[in-house]
């Protein structure tokens, strides 16, 4: 399917059921702008940590390597990864577990034909998944999601002078915009917030909550670990932070839809409290800065620098890419879960 036939597709069903939730345009654009394109990388519309610096994927490689070495070296445990781009990560903390010999079996969760085909060609072990159920159960999990979550939908509630009501999209003779339809749906806003003022925004994801609430339960019974890092905030919270990113630029969120990366921002409260219900040890969020820089960013920086000084510049900018709070420092955050069998994992 075609950009044009998305969009007209979507114009179709509004015209003949009226305005679609944003939670369904969210979900059709994104499998849509996934499946047909590699989004990352200065050629794309953005860049994620991994494509930085293979630091990055490294410290995630001997944060699981570690974690799994003190947790009694289980043989059966494999590496699951949400949404892996590229195969970038995955690729950089295989090699970092290999040093202490781990090498296991590779579980990837991906949806878009285009971004397995990269993957396969760096991980050509891998096992492909549309979902994470289809994972198979039995070994403990290591596993790892970065920029994942926040590529799920999400809703909008709007509140306006009479109560909250669903952010939707209509068509009309400037395309794509957004409408307030549907009934008064106050009673799924959390208490206290449901005074706010007109004009506040309160989103909510719940494929963040099944896919979160199925990795926990699984790890709370087969053991092991998930390291979740994300753009976020700790919810419950008001906030619009739904946004599109195109060409490395933030884009009209409702033209064109499937050719650009609608993202909202991650609830890590909602992903700690999952982890929690499930019974499982939840460490952070913490900054992403503070965690690269306890798990030994600096270190690893200056001896990648010794080695191959003609490099040292660009590891230098990319450290501090991957930290500054003005950059991806402080925006991004880290949150793990561990199972109640499992040691506590470093840097939190
Ligand atoms: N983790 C990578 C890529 C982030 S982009 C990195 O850090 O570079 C988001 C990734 O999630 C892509 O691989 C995309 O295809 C995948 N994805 C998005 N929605 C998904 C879904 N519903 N199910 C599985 N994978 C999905």
């Amino acid at each position: 399917m075609s950009d044009t036939d998305l969009a007209e597709r979507f114009a179709r069903e509004i015209a003949a059921e009226g305005p679609m939730p944003l939670v369904r345009f969210m979900a059709g654009a994104n499998a849509h702008y996934y499946a047909t394109r590699d989004p990352l990388g200065a050629e794309g519309d953005f860049v994620t940590a991994p494509e930085i610096s293979q630091m990055f994927g490294e410290l995630i490689g001997l944060w699981l390597a570690d974690l799994w070495t003190r947790a009694g070296s289980p043989q059966n445990a494999h590496y699951v990864e949400l949404g892996p781009g590229r195969g970038t990560l995955a690729e950089d903390a295989l090699r970092a577990m290999r040093a202490v010999r781990f090498e296991p079996p590779i579980d990837l969760v991906e949806t878009s034909p285009v971004l397995r085909r990269m993957q396969a060609e760096r991980l050509p072990t891998g096992l492909w998944h549309d979902d994470f159920d289809e994972v198979p159960k039995g070994g403990p999990l290591l596993i790892v999601a970065n920029e994942f979550f926040d590529a799920l939908p999400v809703r909008q509630l709007c509140r306006d002078e009479n109560g909250w009501r669903e952010l939707s999209v209509g068509y009309g003779d400037e395309g794509f915009a957004p409408v307030m339809s549907g009934p008064d749906l106050t009673a799924l806003v959390p208490p206290a917030l449901r005074d706010a003022e007109p004009g506040s925004v309160i989103e909510t994801s719940a494929a963040t909550t099944a896919v979160a609430g199925a990795l926990a339960s699984r790890l709370a019974e087969h053991g092991g670990a998930a390291l979740v890092i994300d753009y976020g905030y700790e919810g419950p919270a008001l906030g619009d932070t739904l946004q599109a990113v195109s060409r490395h630029a933030y884009a009209d969120i409702f033209a064109a839809p499937g050719t650009r990366d609608l993202t909202a921002h991650v609830d890590f409260g909602e992903l700690a409290r999952i982890g929690r219900e499930a019974g499982l040890q939840v460490h952070g969020p913490v900054e992403q800065g503070m965690w690269l820089e306890s798990m030994g960013l600096g270190a690893r920086t200056a001896a990648l620098a010794k080695a191959a000084p003609h490099c040292r510049e660009e590891l230098i900018a990319a450290r501090d890419r991957l930290t500054n709070p003005t950059e991806m420092g402080r925006l991004f955050k880290v949150l793990a879960f561990t199972s109640q069998s499992w040691p506590d994992p470093a840097a939190f």
